[in-house]
């Protein structure tokens, strides 16, 4: 088997976001450099725009609100799109949408500006020709959201500690977005960068 090809670590800074291509067979990897930091991801097809990933259908394919490594994300068509090969958090959220200008808004009871998962998303996939609306639940790495068995759902610091990862293989070509999530009160009280990494799948 042939080493990982070298890739650079690209940092996203806090409260921002990127948008990247990435090939059928590539790895993904999502670094949380000082712990206690989400990372949103969302991705749609290269394929065909409207294909993207769902959130609801990746729950009801795994039988569990909490994926981990073997587990895949799916797509609205029920087509895999990525499957987590490494997980050293094993604490992830699909129920929450990315955090947005609306969703400070109303929780604050002001109209502030205020960064988000949403806005950097679209800006950042819309390069790639997505706007706001196309953004939909996205993949939280390193969210920790618990639901009691009456339905009430808390969010808790994540578990991720420094240098904590995840590693996903791209199982169709993607366009992805990914962020150093904005919300202090998800990331415990600190909005800090989030660290990825793109490498080629070695082959045996
Ligand atoms: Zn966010």
């Amino acid at each position: 088997m042939r080493v990982l090809s070298p890739a650079p670590l690209q940092t996203i800074p806090a409260q921002t976001g990127v948008a990247f291509e990435l090939k059928r067979g590539q790895l993904l990897r999502v670094v949380d450099p000082q712990g206690a930091q989400v990372s949103d991801l969302f991705c749609f097809s290269a394929a065909d725009p409207a294909e993207h990933f769902s959130a609801s259908r990746s729950i009801d394919y795994a039988d569990t609100l909490f994926l981990t490594t073997g587990h895949v994300l799916y797509s609205n068509r029920s087509q895999a799109m990525l499957r987590i090969v490494e997980d050293s958090c094993g604490r992830h959220d699909l129920l929450m949408p990315p955090c947005s200008l609306r969703m400070f808004q109303i929780v604050a009871g002001n109209e502030d500006y205020h960064p988000s998962c949403h806005e950097n998303l679209a800006r950042s996939l819309g390069r790639f020709g997505f706007g706001p609306d196309a953004i939909g639940t996205t993949f939280n790495i390193f969210m920790n959201v618990s639901v009691d068995p009456r339905g009430a759902i808390q969010i808790a610091p994540p578990l991720s500690r420094a240098g904590a990862s995840v590693l996903l293989r791209a199982e169709m070509d993607l366009l992805v977005g990914l962020t150093a999530c904005s919300h202090e009160g998800t990331n415990a009280g600190v909005c800090k960068p989030i660290q990825y990494q793109v490498l080629d799948e070695p082959r045996a």
